[in-house]
């Protein structure tokens, strides 16, 4: 009898543990099926028996089948925007209820050219700057905001951002997302602090040699009926250079603003190169005499003319030979070349065999105002602006220059030119 009983029990637990396994089972692939976003199938879903089972599955595939469809209707909807903002001039931005990016158009991915792909990224991945997500989490929430500029650190790069914003439904219209119209002050910002350093760079360089042309007036005004002769003359021979220094300043910054503006008045005309150079390395042996400089000349006698203003390219090159002439020590040898690189470009140099330029120094030497060796460059009448003129120059002509240290000591710069110009 407790043999029978025992073997009754056996049987039912097996059955039981059969079913529950069988249960087990259909629930997995009840929770797999919801996790992948597939519909359930029959075979896959006996249920182990329970007669709810079907409804369930029922009810779970229509959920499922909803959600497949709402999903698509939504990333439907984000490609037509996507299509229909993608190239606007504007940067355009849409993030959710959790800051993650759904679209980002084209000239916001200009904007922020380190992250590739936006999309699906956290904002706060990109967009380092507390502010701007204090904004967007206002906005979101629907307070209405004014456009608002936000300064924006992005590893070694700092940009400036205007941004506009709106609240907007999501697609499933659960939740309240974030559209942005974003635009890039960059180039704005940064133009504009050229100019106040360039403004404070060029006021400081004039008021050097103003407030010594003060100083010495004032001790004349003071002293001359007491001054010697001697002592007048020195005080006289200062104020003259320093006037000089001021008018070479004020003349420098006249040509650099004439050729920065829209008129920069060159007059292009056929140049024959040969007796171009021949004319300059002449003049430069002539004022090198006493320093004892050594002038060469290689430039073939048979070079093709190139079109370009004679008078203007007179400048770049009294500029890099009057340097080459101040910077290195007596008795140095620069070289005057040209040659044709390919056949629409040539290449001029001026080396010299003087110390050269520190090579963290050499990226800056065609900006304003910037002086490798203040005290020589002042002392010789430099003022800072000869490279930054030889640039614009060139630059005009559609060519380019640089500035490479030679390899056995001495500077080389180089200027690369179309032969003709397009109109
Ligand atoms: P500056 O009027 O001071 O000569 P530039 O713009 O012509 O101004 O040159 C900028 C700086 O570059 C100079 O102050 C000088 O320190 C450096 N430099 C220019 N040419 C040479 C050269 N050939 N050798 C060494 N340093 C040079």
């Amino acid at each position: 009898m407790t043999a029978l009983l025992i073997a009754v029990l056996a049987v039912a637990l097996a059955v039981l543990l059969w079913v529950l396994r069988r249960q087990n089972r259909a629930l997995r692939n009840l929770r797999e099926a919801v996790r992948r976003g597939q519909p359930l199938l029959r075979e896959d879903v006996s249920g182990g028996g329970l007669t709810a089972w079907p409804a369930l599955v029922e009810a779970t595939n229509r959920l499922i089948a909803d959600n497949t469809a709402l999903r698509q209707q939504r990333t439907d909807q984000l490609a037509q925007l996507e299509a229909t903002l993608g190239n606007l001039r504007e940067a355009v931005l849409i993030v959710d209820e959790a800051n993650y990016i759904h679209l980002a158009n084209r000239s916001l991915r200009d904007i922020f050219p380190a992250a590739r792909n936006l999309v699906n990224l956290r904002l706060e991945l990109i967009v380092r700057s507390g502010p701007f997500l204090d904004y967007v989490r206002a906005t979101r929430a629907g307070q209405e905001l004014p456009r608002e500029e936000f300064e924006i650190i992005d590893g070694p790069h700092q940009h400036w951002i205007e941004a506009s914003g709106a609240p907007i439904p999501s697609p499933d219209g659960k939740s309240q997302w974030a559209l942005f119209v974003i635009h890039d002050l960059t180039s704005q910002r940064k133009l504009e602090r050229v100019r106040r350093d360039f403004v404070a760079n060029a006021s400081h360089e004039l008021r050097t040699p103003l407030s010594i042309i003060k100083g010495y007036i004032e001790t004349l005004v003071d002293g001359h009926e007491t001054m010697s002769l001697e002592d007048r003359a020195k005080f006289l021979k200062t104020i003259q250079r320093h006037s000089d220094r001021l008018k070479s300043i004020i003349d420098d910054l006249l040509v650099l603003s004439r050729l920065e503006s829209a008129t920069p008045g060159l007059q292009f005309a056929s140049l024959a190169l040969a007796p171009f150079f021949q004319g300059l390395a002449d003049e430069y042996r002539h004022r090198a005499a006493g320093t004892d400089h050594e002038i060469v000349l290689h430039v073939p006698s048979e070079m093709a003319p190139i079109e370009a203003d004679g008078e203007k390219l007179t400048q770049v090159f009294d500029n890099l030979l009057e340097n080459a002439l101040k910077y290195t020590p007596r008795g140095s040898r620069v070289e005057i070349g040209a040659l044709a690189v390919t056949a629409d470009e040539i290449e001029c140099s001026v080396l010299d065999n003087g110390a050269g330029i520190p090579a963290e120094e050499l990226p800056h030497i065609f900006e304003r105002f910037f002086r490798v060796e203040k005290g020589r460059s002042r002392e010789t009448g430099g003022t800072g602006l000869g490279l930054s003129i030889v640039k614009h120059i060139v630059q005009l002509h559609g060519g380019r220059v640089w500035a490479e240290n030679r390899e056995g000591g001495g500077l080389a710069i180089i200027v690369r030119l179309p032969r003709s110009q397009k109109t």
